[in-house]
């Protein structure tokens, strides 16, 4: 027997009351988007579940790869469906079991009857549908703690869905679900990472980076734009707004003393990325942040970066362990990325001792001197917009071309 059908658990999802549709169009769009170049892929979208069908083989499989990547689905499986008949239900039992490797393996059966008025209890079906399989497969053992096989009978009314295999979902919420904020992304291990995060949460994400050519080089840039497109995977399309910082940063380097510039080259930093963010009428901006990390980590530094603005910054990472996110990185597929060699603006530019408790009287004074305005004003004018899309959606749009 081959697989024609994906039944999609949603999971969480199930539990937004009221939101519930939104969320479920939003998957849907961003599971359609992550299947866009699979011709024979289509999909049904129930209140509590998706279905998703292709009858191109190769395509089936495709799609059992992609759908882990796709935030909002708790697990999903390959179904066969048939009547909700006993003797069809048995029929298709053994075509189902027919698809596993059943030498020396456990087996059970489970029995989910939504549709209360099928004319036989859980306990007889077990027993009807599990001996039916053991006589055609006289090797299996019948085991009921985690057993190797296990076949799922769920019957409703509009007829019987079976499956003997669960696939592990991404969880979390679809992409684009919780509305849109901006990253700050470096090319560094942690703000992927503070991304994906809240990916997860249902948040679609615009990333901004900055970049100080000369000192900076296009290596860098490939790099950002390499996490950008692994970031991608996760949802829809993110747009890169890549901010040439050089002047900034030199002006800095020039007004404010040596253990101040990280403290002000973070409050310039999130002056533009607050600008471009409401440009782009997104609501929040995201970091990579991590408290006690670095020097402009502490609560202290904190406090004298917030400063430049009301908007909420969202730091997912805060709590979390450098080896825990190294961790997460390396499971999401950017820490490898993250590795390569280049030069970011601020490694460039550290000061040899920067303060770990910066006073923000001292940060404002120094700023004083200079009107940075201006430039910052032009940074984001002159910036550079990228839109990177997820890779599937990018071979389809060259289709276009
Ligand atoms: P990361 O691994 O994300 O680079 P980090 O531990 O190196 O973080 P910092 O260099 O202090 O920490 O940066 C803190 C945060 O500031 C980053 O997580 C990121 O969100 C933002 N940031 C730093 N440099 C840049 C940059 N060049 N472009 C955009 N955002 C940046
Ligand atoms: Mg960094």
């Amino acid at each position: 027997m081959k697989w024609k059908e994906i039944l999609i658990r949603y999971g969480e999802l199930s539990l937004k009351g009221r939101n519930r549709n939104h969320f479920v169009r939003k998957l849907r769009t961003n599971i359609k988007n992550a299947m866009v170049d699979l011709k024979s892929v289509q999909l049904r979208a129930e209140r509590d579940r998706m279905f998703l069908i292709a009858d191109d083989e190769a395509d089936m499989k495709e799609a059992i790869e992609r759908l882990p990547h796709i935030f909002g689905i708790q697990s999903f499986s390959p179904v066969a469906m048939c009547d909700a008949d006993l003797d069809a239900i048995k029929q298709k039992a053994l075509e189902v079991i027919g698809t596993e490797e059943t030498a020396g393996k456990t087996f059970k059966v489970e029995i989910k009857r939504a549709d209360k008025t099928f004319p036989y209890v859980t306990g007889e079906l077990q027993k009807a549908i599990g001996g039916h399989v053991l006589h055609h497969f006289p090797e299996l053992v019948v085991q009921m703690k985690k057993p190797d096989i296990m076949l799922l009978v769920d019957i409703r009314k509009e007829g019987a869905f079976l499956t003997s295999k669960v696939y592990k979902g991404a969880g979390g919420m679809p992409v684009g679900s919780n509305g849109h904020s901006l990253l700050m992304l470096s090319g560094g291990i942690d703000s992927p990472v503070a991304g994906y995060l809240l990916m997860k949460r249902g948040v679609s994400i615009d990333a901004v980076h900055f970049a100080s050519p000369p000192y900076t080089s296009e290596l860098a840039k490939r790099k950002v734009m390499d996490l950008t497109e692994m970031l991608c995977s996760f949802g829809a399309s993110v747009r890169l707004h890549v901010i040439p910082f050089t002047e900034l940063q030199q002006a800095i380097v020039q007004q404010v003393p040596d253990n101040l510039t990280m403290t002000s080259t973070r409050r310039v930093m999130l002056q533009i990325a607050d600008l471009v963010r409401e440009e782009i009428g997104a609501l929040a901006l995201v970091t990579g942040e991590s408290l006690g990390q670095v020097a402009s980590q502490t609560l202290e530094s904190l406090t004298a970066i917030n400063e430049v603005t009301a908007t909420p910054i969202l730091r997912p990472l805060i709590a979390m362990d450098k080896l825990d996110i190294i961790e997460l990185s390396q499971q999401i597929g950017t820490y490898d990325i993250s590795i390569r060699p280049y030069e970011d603006c601020c490694t460039i530019f550290t000061p040899s001792n920067p303060k770990t408790k910066p006073k923000l009287e001292r940060v404002l004074h120094f700023e004083s001197f200079f009107d940075f305005q201006p430039l910052i004003e032009e940074a984001v004018k002159n910036r550079e917009v990228i839109e990177v899309w997820q890779q599937q959606e990018k071979d389809n749009f060259e289709d276009l071309l």
